[in-house]
């Protein structure tokens, strides 16, 4: 399988070096999973400071409708013609219709009672109780949407990620159609399947796996690696090789998720990060679609805050990044337990 780079050379005269002329490399990576192109630049790494997060959990405080004291008055109710339940829940979890849907099912499980949870005070009944409940929903509407096959569940962590609301929840998608995303996942593995006669999948985790520059680790049938060319500053995808829909999460996998989630919050929150997106995908009664997680870190760079989204990702859709895949991949096994 091939892993596709472009190496680019820019030169120009340094005002920092007497003007005399010197080179930047950057590289131009296609991820073969997606296609996705992503910008690995030569610049050289910020180190991010701790910021307060104080101000915006107590903002954050009197307007939260998902706090215990309040949830169960403000949140919806499913329609009996769509699932069994009202609504569905597993320890603290939570899980309710979204009132602002992206969907026909869109759904909010709020994972646990506490407003604030900090990355790294996430805990394996938290995770738990909030993905046993998501799976609950989708399991149940399966039964009478047999077209949602599309299916997701998602997670805003800080608005900085698009999470307009601090106490921690995850939203839960079936649909009838594919997103982006999945779209351009499926034609790759049809086209690999198609134009190689074998299956995408399975020479990547064989490929991975052999050059070791960026597989992390496989456990309870997850394979952990960081994505060759990240959707983020850096994108840790961990595919999961005998799970067909959600239900399929159970023992060994479900405990190698969650390890593996609470272990790369732990290394954001060690970079001075403190936001993040992570979806999980689903391409439900196929089998040629291998379900997965990514989770990619959210920034703003200092001193003005600025936006990592800029006119590459927005309007060219490639992503920009400083760090190195395979040097994330380096420096996240410390913290990896899985
Ligand atoms: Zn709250």
């Amino acid at each position: 399988m091939d892993f596709t780079k472009i190496t680019k050379i820019s030169r120009f005269r340094d005002p920092f070096q007497n003007f005399i002329e010197i080179e930047k490399i950057s590289e131009v990576r296609t991820d073969p999973l997606t296609g996705h192109q992503a910008r690995i630049l030569d610049f050289p790494i910020k180190v991010l400071e701790k910021i307060d997060l104080n101000p915006i959990i107590e903002k954050s405080k009197g307007i939260c409708p998902f706090c215990p004291e309040i949830v169960e008055k403000v949140t919806p109710k499913f329609s009996s013609h769509l699932v069994s339940k009202d609504r569905y829940s597993r320890g603290e979890a939570l899980c309710v219709p979204n009132a602002f849907p992206y969907d026909e099912n869109s759904a909010v499980t709020v994972m646990t009672a506490q407003h604030y949870v900090g990355l790294t005070e996430f805990t394996h009944t938290i995770l738990e109780d909030a993905f046993l409940c998501s799976i609950d929903y989708l399991n149940d509407l399966a039964d009478t949407q047999k077209d949602a096959v599309y299916q997701s569940i998602n997670w805003n962590y800080f608005p900085l990620a698009g999470g307009s609301i601090i106490h921690p929840h995850l939203q839960i998608i079936a649909s009838s159609t594919p997103t982006s995303y999945f779209t351009s996942v499926i034609a790759s593995v049809e086209k690999y399947m198609r134009e190689k006669k074998r299956d995408l999948w399975e020479d990547f985790l064989d490929t991975e796996l052999s050059l070791k520059e960026r597989f992390i680790s496989r456990s309870g049938g997850i394979f952990w690696s960081v994505a060759f060319a990240p959707m983020g500053a850096f994108d840790i995808v961990g595919i999961m090789e005998n799970v067909h829909r959600p239900s399929d999460i159970r023992g060994k996998t479900m405990d190698s998720l969650i390890t593996g989630i609470l272990d790369i919050l732990r290394f954001i929150d060690s970079l001075n990060m403190y936001s993040f997106n992570m979806s999980i995908y689903f391409f439900t009664n196929n089998s040629l679609f291998l379900p997965h997680i990514r989770i990619c870190p959210r920034l703003s760079l200092p001193p003005l805050d600025t936006c990592e989204i800029n006119y590459m990702r927005m309007l060219h859709n490639e992503t920009l990044t400083t760090l190195k895949p395979e040097d994330i991949c380096s420096r996240i096994g410390v913290f990896w337990e899985t």
